[in-house]
């Protein structure tokens, strides 16, 4: 059983070569809960999203990742997708010649049992981008192409829309999100919010958090969990820096 939860992730310890990075997590995310994993650069935020998805570059090395009661670990990425997860990736290069409807069709077709025509594809495509606010044409760009950052955000909130995922890892990395992506990601995330719809978002940006506000909030530090609560811990790590949880971990009081 899965305890009730959609993703049950257990003392999961991941390396990449000889590097230990991910000690022994523990992650509980229920349906329709949204989770906030904040911490330090460097800490295994995108490692634990990464493995989640299926990244082949990362060893697991112990621990397990079930998915409403299915071994995750023993599924390859598209079949982890097919189940429903999904991650937004950084499509860091322009793909030429790919258009956004194309790609899109493309990942939606994946993960279903039945490929879905260009003309069916169509409308509902058209319809996701009128919900965006974005312009008509946007279907027939190529992917990534000149895109600016908040286009790009616009565009993982658009794929989710378009793959209805049970399970949403958004990461963002990076750059950072200027105030148009910020409040593309958080409307985007929040109109994808239901009864049934998990979400993990990872992010350094306590504003964002403030915007989609989590259900659960977690910080990792140095490849563990190492602190829940709610969006109180957010905001006390925005006015304090994460010094004090690294306190509290050290002295064993940490929950
Ligand atoms: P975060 O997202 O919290 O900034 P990461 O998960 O990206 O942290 O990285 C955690 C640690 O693991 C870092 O020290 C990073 O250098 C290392 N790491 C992550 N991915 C790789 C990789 N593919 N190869 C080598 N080291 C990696
Ligand atoms: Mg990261």
């Amino acid at each position: 059983g899965n305890g009730g939860h959609m993703l049950n992730v257990a003392d999961l310890k991941v390396q990449v070569g000889d590097t230990q990075i991910l000690k022994g997590v523990d992650l509980q995310v229920a349906e329709g809960e949204v989770h906030g994993i904040m911490g330090p650069n460097g800490s295994g935020k995108s490692t634990l999203a990464k493995v989640i998805a299926g990244d082949p570059e990362y060893e697991v090395t112990g621990g397990t990742v079930e998915f409403n009661g299915t071994d995750l670990l023993a599924l390859e990425p598209h079949e982890r997708a097919r189940k429903g997860i999904f991650m937004a990736f950084q499509y860091p290069l322009a793909i030429p010649g790919v258009s956004v409807a194309n790609f899109l069709r493309t990942a939606l077709n994946a993960q279903r049992e039945e490929e879905i025509s260009a003309m069916e594809f169509y409308p509902i495509l058209q319809e996701k981008i009128e919900q965006l606010a974005m312009d008509d044409s946007w279907a027939n760009r190529y992917l990534n192409d000149g895109f600016s950052g908040g286009e790009k955000k616009r565009n993982e909130i658009l794929q989710m829309m378009v793959l209805q995922p049970k399970l949403c890892i958004l990461d963002e990395t990076d750059s950072g999100l200027d105030v148009d992506a910020l409040k593309v990601v958080s409307d985007g995330v929040n109109s994808m919010r239901t009864p049934e719809r998990s979400m993990i978002i990872v992010t350094h940006y306590h504003r964002l958090l403030e915007y989609i506000v989590p259900d659960r909030c977690h910080v990792m530090l140095d490849g563990k969990l190492v602190k829940s609560g709610g969006i109180e811990l957010a905001r006390q790590i925005d006015a304090r820096g994460y010094d004090f949880v690294r306190e509290e971990v050290v002295a064993g009081q940490s929950s």
